[in-house]
């Protein structure tokens, strides 16, 4: 049972190490952008919730709260979680806290100039939300760290399901920019927020999922 939150801008592959992490461990994945992509169609909320994703700009907290606290309060959620994609702002991490008791930060770091070629490069499973990336990037001071592509078997057809692989409507080089904005100006300060706790660890992004996952989870088996 761990209850973890992953920190990190987007793109920096949270979503696709949090998911790994979590088959292995049977805790649940939590991401707050997938729930409200889901949300989108059958709730009252959905054309507020699609304006700002589709903006990057941060749906009012209201509607993410509601929908976070519904996911926390499925049983499977006391087996452990990883949070992906929330807390995104201090006042999310002060109700996050009534909620549930968090035991550890994992704060992912990766180059920003990664992130804009990453996103730029992921297709994401229309049906199942499975992510693949068709860039092979290199960086690090001697660009000895690389993440190489993430292919499906299939060109454009998603592994676990069959579904089309497609570039979501917020990832184009202009929203980018903005989710980094936004993340920098209102996410950031978490960062110190956790770090006071006592509770965060920084991971630096060096490579793919295949190092990523075993350095994380180091990480957070330690005291
Ligand atoms: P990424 O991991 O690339 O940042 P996400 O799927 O986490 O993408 O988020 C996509 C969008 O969903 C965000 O740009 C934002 O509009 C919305 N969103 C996700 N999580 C939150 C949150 N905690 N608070 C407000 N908006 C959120
Ligand atoms: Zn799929």
């Amino acid at each position: 049972m761990m209850k973890v939150i992953f920190l990190g801008p987007p793109g920096c592959g949270k979503g696709t190490y949090a998911s790994r992490i979590c088959e292995k461990n049977d805790w649940v994945h939590i991401s707050t952008g997938d729930l409200l992509r889901s949300a989108r169609e059958d709730s009252e909320h959905g054309e507020t919730i699609k304006k700002y994703q589709d903006t990057g700009g941060l749906v009012p907290d209201e509607i993410v709260l509601a929908v976070l606290k519904k996911r926390l309060e499925r049983p499977d959620a006391e087996k452990g979680f990883i949070l992906d994609g929330f807390p995104r702002t201090i006042p999310q991490a002060d109700a996050l806290e009534s909620m549930s008791k968090i035991e550890k930060v994992i704060n992912l770091r990766i180059p920003d100039h990664v992130i804009v070629e990453k996103i730029l490069a992921r297709r994401t499973c229309e049906e199942c939300g499975n992510i693949y990336n068709i860039a092979d990037i290199k960086f690090g001071p001697n660009d000895e760290y690389r993440m190489p592509p993430i292919s499906p078997e299939t060109e454009g057809k998603c592994d676990k399901c069959g579904g089309s692989l497609v570039s979501r409507s917020d990832e184009n080089r202009e929203i980018i920019e903005n989710r980094l904005n936004v993340y920098r100006e209102q996410t950031e300060p978490l960062i110190k927020h956790y770090r006071d706790k006592g509770i965060l660890k920084d991971v630096d992004v060096t490579g793919p999922p295949a190092i990523m996952v075993p350095k994380i989870l180091g990480v957070i088996g330690e005291d």
